[in-house]
């Protein structure tokens, strides 16, 4: 018996209605360790490749991660793993709060939801009951009043996983929420549990996880703990500002995403109305966290006589920046209204970005939008277009597809800012040549977490800053960047926390709570395995080594960063860098995978 892990998981056939409790593997607990990694293993067992996303052959997997249950710092998170509706790739997405925390200690690892109900249902699950129970009163209920109901009717201890109307509806980025504003927000997890008609689950548990080794299990936690209050990020500009601390930094190093990506310049006064700094001063009432986190990145917040968590960085840059919407109150409402409906704040964001380049250069007319004037600036309409989206209502319905299917159905694909058709973040790939082969790269498309954090190395670095336009040594810090957090991932740590630790102190900590003994470069090589597992997975669902490229504007229009007009050069930088992230991850850029599979059936 390993210790730290329950070693068991549960299968829900939503179609039969059928649960079964069934026995995880010492060889696939201490090969995948959790999270991220049991998802890209159960994906592959059931063969989830070829299906249909929205249909009931796919399965959705939730998965503690390895840390789940022990009190190592940020250790709530929890992975959800699905073929994403949005992009067709696998797609790992996780979330923090307390949910995952409570549900490992309900005595479960994982939980496998297959089928597709006849009526809404929810999920409730506790150390001594497992039931499935028909809601359509439930249904069309938001985030709040979902969490409301479900919790009056259990406990207010019991914590609450759902989705809104945007997953009632399929929107492809409809994110799944937990902890009312806490979100596994990216690649249309919402979409494939609405396909399922499965509204909620809550878990309830309070089983509990002795350490293995107390002794290393302690230092590993004192020194982790250490280092969160001695790095200033972690120590101070998060818990101070939150996530929104970040809008001066990235505007200042020329990444801050502006009109659909066609550049970076924004005016310092426009900055300054949707800095961290003026949200602190105007509607802050509260920092939050997720459990066990000393950081506490997250804001309670209130505009007018509403409160709500956020708006984060990307929520502001994606809304706000993005848009040319420099007002604070404006962003924080529709980012309440996400948050509710449950929609992912990123995809939306670059959709309406698509949507008012192409407004705004005669691709869609008036008689299109529904008379709406989609201009950028039209923070008027901002909380209408959310609502659009989330109910799929009139031009919402075009939106809800996503910039892809957006751009593609009005012929101009050029205009959607996505990698394998997920939509980018706020991070401009022409102002870190990391970032842009990180998105490249990223196994579930265009994105800076999985694509690899690269402003921990270029902003927080420390010792480890690298320059950002280096192209020699880019391929080296992705593979690196992006085998760390999938060690996060697979161990339910928070991203943010690794600004201050690494895989040293997590391997410690996980050796003390488990007994597993693993050291640093052991984490990372099976990270490694798992995200050429799931290359594997996406070559297997159609995808090309073609695919892991950047939007043609990134490559054509120049724009001034640090001082120089700059684009991505394709020939000499980008392709230098993509043949050495192949050669070091041994892939091919014909869509062979070199590695051997890991792990007999
Ligand atoms: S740093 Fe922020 S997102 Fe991460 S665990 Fe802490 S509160 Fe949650």
């Amino acid at each position: 018996m390993i210790s730290g892990y329950n070693q068991r998981g549960i299968s829900v056939d939503l179609s039969s209605g059928k649960i079964e409790v069934f026995p995880l593997p010492e060889e696939i607990i201490t090969n995948y360790l959790g999270g991220r990694g049991w998802g890209a293993w159960f994906l592959h067992e059931e063969n989830q490749a070829l299906v249909d996303p929205l249909s009931s052959e796919s399965i959705l997997v939730i998965a503690s991660g390895g840390l789940g249950g022990s009190v190592a710092p940020t250790s709530g998170r929890f992975s959800i793993i699905f073929k994403s509706p949005l992009t067709g790739t696998i797609f790992s997405s996780n979330s923090g709060g307390f949910w995952g925390h409570i549900f490992k200690r309900t005595g479960y690892d994982v939980l496998l939801i297959k089928g597709r109900a006849a009526q809404p249902v929810y999920l409730y699950l506790s150390e001594d009951k497992i039931e499935l129970i028909e809601c359509p009163e439930l249904w069309g209920l938001n985030i709040p009043e979902l969490t409301q109901q479900l919790q009056a009717k259990y406990s207010p201890q019991a914590k609450i996983l759902g989705i809104g109307p945007a997953g009632e509806k399929q929107v492809r980025f409809a994110s799944i929420m937990n902890d009312l504003g806490r979100t596994a927000g990216r690649g249309g997890g919402g979409a494939v549990m609405g396909a399922k008609n499965l509204k909620a689950i809550v878990v309830a548990g309070r089983k509990t996880f002795p350490p293995f080794q107390r002794e290393k299990y302690q230092t590993g936690l004192a020194q982790a703990n250490k280092l969160i209050r001695s790095m200033p990020v972690t120590s101070k500009a998060f818990p101070l500002l939150g996530t929104a601390g970040l809008v001066k930094l990235v505007y200042q190093h020329d990444m801050l995403v502006h009109r659909n990506f066609q550049d970076t310049s924004h005016l310092p006064e426009n900055i300054e109305k949707i800095s961290g700094e003026t949200l602190r001063r105007t509607i802050f009432r509260a920092p939050r966290g997720c459990f066990n986190c000393r950081i506490r990145c997250a804001r309670l917040t209130q505009v007018d006589h509403r409160q709500g968590e956020g708006p984060e960085f990307e929520t502001i840059a994606m809304l706000g920046a993005n848009l040319e919407i420099y007002d604070l109150p404006t962003i924080a409402r529709a980012n309440y209204l996400c948050n509710e409906y449950g929609l992912d704040t990123i995809s939306l964001g670059n959709t309406l970005g698509a949507a008012m380049e192409l407004f705004e250069k005669g691709g869609l007319s008036s008689p299109e939008t529904g008379g709406l004037e989609l201009c950028f600036g039209a923070g008027h309409l901002l909380e209408e277009l959310v609502r659009l989206i989330a109910h799929r209502e009139g031009l919402g319905h075009e939106l809800a597809e996503g910039a892809r299917r957006l751009c593609q159905k009005y012929q101009a694909p050029e205009l959607a800012m996505v990698v394998k058709g997920l939509e980018l973040p706020a991070y401009d790939p022409r102002s870190t040549l990391m970032q842009a082969l990180g998105y490249a790269t990223s196994t579930r498309g265009g994105c800076h977490l999985k694509g690899g954090y690269m402003i921990s190395l270029g902003f927080f670095g420390g010792a480890r800053e690298v320059d950002r336009f280096l192209v020699e040594t880019v391929a080296d810090h992705v593979v690196d960047e992006q085998d760390s957090g999938c060690v996060a991932d697979m161990l339910g740590i928070c991203r943010f926390a690794y600004f201050a630790f690494s895989e040293n102190e997590l391997s410690r900590i996980y050796a003390g709570f488990t007994g597993v003994d693993l050291g640093p470069h052991d984490l990372k090589r099976l990270a490694r395995q798992v995200i050429d597992e799931e290359r594997r997975f996406n070559l297997k669902a159609g995808l090309k080594a073609s695919t892991d490229t950047l939007p043609t504007r990134f490559f054509t229009e120049k724009i001034k960063i640090a001082g120089r007009q700059r684009a991505i050069d394709r020939e000499n930088q980008f392709a230098y860098m993509l043949n050495k992230y192949y050669e070091i991850r041994k892939w091919t850029n014909d869509s062979n995978l070199k590695t051997n599979k890991i792990h007999p059936k």
